[in-house]
C-alpha cells in the first residue's frame, strides 16, 4: 500500500470561507461524493488519481476520501488532503501541517 511522506494536511468546515456560496442551500455540507462530511471521518483530496471511497490513515486514525478541494488543487501528483471539521475556528487553527505521512489503504 502506498505510503506518501511529504504530505500537506489543511483543515476545512462547511462555511462559505472554506467552500464557497452555494447557490443550492440544501447542498452545504454534503461531499463531493454525496454523503454527509462528518468530522473525524471525511477527509478531501486534492489528487483525482485517488478515488472517492478510497480509505486512508493519518495520523493513526481512518479516513475516507469523500470529498474534492478546490480545482486549484485537482491534480494527480497532488499530495494536499483537507481534513474537515465542524467548527470553522479549528479548521483556520489547524493551520497547513507539512511533510505528513498518510496511508493509502483503499
Ligand atoms: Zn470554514
Amino acid at each position: 500500500m502506498p505510503l506518501l511522506t511529504n504530505a500537506i494536511i489543511t483543515f476545512y468546515c462547511a462555511c462559505t470561507i472554506c467552500c464557497g456560496v452555494k447557490k443550492n442551500k440544501s447542498l452545504i455540507g454534503i461531499t463531493a461524493s454525496g454523503t454527509r462530511a462528518k468530522q473525524g471521518q471525511t477527509i478531501a483530496s486534492g489528487n483525482r488519481s485517488i478515488p472517492l471511497g478510497t480509505k486512508v490513515e493519518w495520523n493513526g486514525k481512518v479516513y475516507i476520501i469523500e470529498d474534492r478541494m478546490a480545482k486549484k488543487y485537482n491534480y494527480d501528483n497532488s499530495e494536499r488532503f483537507d481534513v474537515y471539521l465542524t467548527s470553522h475556528e479549528e479548521a483556520r487553527k489547524g493551520g497547513i501541517l507539512k511533510q505528513q505521512k498518510i496511508k493509502i489503504l483503499k
